[in-house]
Parts: structure tokens; C-alpha cells; sequence
């Protein structure tokens, strides 16, 4: 055997044990047919509520990001896939839905300068280890061959559960808790970035990860995630602001 083949077939064999062969749906855990994409069996696959248009379209006025880009409606089977990278798993999962995000991104007419991931608090770091964001970032862009630069954003100080809280809470509660890395600033002025999350519900996070960029110079954010809420509103009965659900 030739050195170079030696290298390239221990290489692929490293590679196989990191993101192994597509085996199991990695929403049902049902043994896969072979060639089967994205890691979906084919119930699963004809079951998820595929949605691919922005749910906030109609109000994006108040946001700071230009564009939101949903693979699925956020329900059960999203929240199923969503559990499993974040217990376990998170190899052969980031692998398959950083696909499908990337096949959502190369649907739209306008593509990013560079990809960046919502980012975690260190704490929740040392505590789970990783961000799936940043895995379902680094996976999209290795699809794409477009740059992610990890790190771009920081964030500044844990927020706490924001499961309950309103939009308006949730603003005052993200205040001043991202920060663009000084490492990184040069790279954002005049660009196109995608920030890329594994959910959006209200869209709270998003945007104030949005706000930071462009007061950075960003030309451009738009957002990229696996399942996004349905955008309706349903009105708070004190008279408050409207809270997406
Ligand atoms: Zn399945």
C-alpha cells in the first residue's frame, strides 16, 4: 500500500468512528434504511412539519436581524431531535442537521459572508460541555465550504431560564449579555453573517445577538436554525406587548 493511501484510509477510518455511517433516525432511534439522508427514517422524514418560510415575517420590523431561515416548525418531533443533541449523541446528530440546515441556507438567494453561532454563557459550558449551536454551525459550513468563525460572539453573563418569560422580560433579562470577541472584530464590518441556533421561539436571543453585530458593522444577519416557533401571537390579557408563540 502506498503511504498516502495508508494515510487517506486511516484518515477515513478516524473519521467514520468520530461521525459514523448513518444507522439510526436520530428522531425515532428506528434502524435506517440504507441511503437514507439526513438521518431520518422515512416516517419520521414524511411525519416532521417541514417549514421553511419565516414565521415572523409580517412584524420583522422589530427585530435587528434581516432574515429567518427554519428547517421545521418547533414541536415534538423537532424537540425530540433537540434533546438528543443535547444528551448524548451530539457527533452523529450535529452531523445530519447541520445537512439539513445547510441545504435550508443554499435555498435562499442571498449567501453569507461567514457563519457564527449563538453562543453560551462558559458556565453552561462547563456544565454540558459543548454548544450544540456551535456543532450545528461548524457542521453547516463544513456542508457548505463557506467560514464559521467560533468565538465571533460571546456571551457576557448567564441569563438564567427564560422558558416563562415574556418578550419583554426576555429583552431586559439579554440586555447587555453578548459581546462581539475583540479577537474577531475585524472580520464582521460590511459582511453578511448567519448566526445559527438550534431553536427560535420568541426570537429574543436572536436579535439581541443581531444587535450586537451590526453595532459591529455587520451589513447583514440573518438567522438559521433547525426549528423555529409558529410566530402567532397570542395578546397578553394586562394590555402588554403581543408574546409569539
Ligand atoms: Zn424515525
Amino acid at each position: 500500500m502506498e503511504w498516502n493511501n495508508f494515510l487517506s484510509t486511516s484518515g477515513k477510518a478516524a473519521l467514520a468512528a468520530v461521525f459514523p455511517e448513518n444507522i439510526y433516525c436520530i428522531c425515532c432511534g428506528d434502524v435506517l434504511d440504507p441511503g437514507q439522508k439526513s438521518g431520518l427514517c422515512r416516517r419520521c422524514a414524511e411525519k416532521m412539519p417541514w417549514s421553511l418560510d419565516n414565521p415572523f415575517h409580517s412584524y420583522m420590523d422589530e427585530f435587528a436581524f434581516d432574515d429567518l431561515m427554519p428547517c421545521v416548525r418547533y414541536g415534538s418531533y423537532a424537540r425530540k431531535i433537540m434533546n438528543g443533541l443535547k444528551n448524548g449523541g451530539q457527533n452523529y446528530m450535529a452531523e445530519n442537521v447541520g445537512l439539513m440546515l445547510a441545504e435550508r441556507l443554499q435555498l435562499s438567494w442571498d449567501m453569507p459572508d461567514l457563519l457564527a453561532a449563538v453562543p453560551s454563557h462558559k458556565s453552561k459550558m462547563q456544565k454540558r460541555g459543548y454548544n450544540q449551536a456551535e456543532l450545528l454551525a461548524e457542521s453547516a459550513a463544513k456542508h457548505l465550504k463557506l467560514p464559521y468563525q467560533k468565538g465571533l460572539l460571546v456571551k457576557t453573563r448567564a441569563t438564567g431560564s427564560m422558558r416563562m418569560a415574556d418578550g419583554r422580560t426576555r429583552r431586559s433579562m439579554l440586555e447587555d449579555s453578548f459581546a462581539v470577541s475583540q479577537r474577531f472584530a475585524d472580520l464582521i464590518p460590511g459582511k453578511h453573517i448567519c448566526l445559527v441556533d438550534d431553536v427560535v421561539t420568541t426570537g429574543s436571543t436572536a436579535d439581541a445577538c443581531a444587535r450586537v453585530l451590526k453595532g459591529a458593522g455587520a451589513a447583514k444577519v440573518s438567522v438559521l436554525c433547525f426549528g423555529a416557533s409558529s410566530g402567532t401571537r397570542k395578546s397578553q390579557s394586562d394590555g402588554g406587548e403581543d408574546e409569539i408563540f
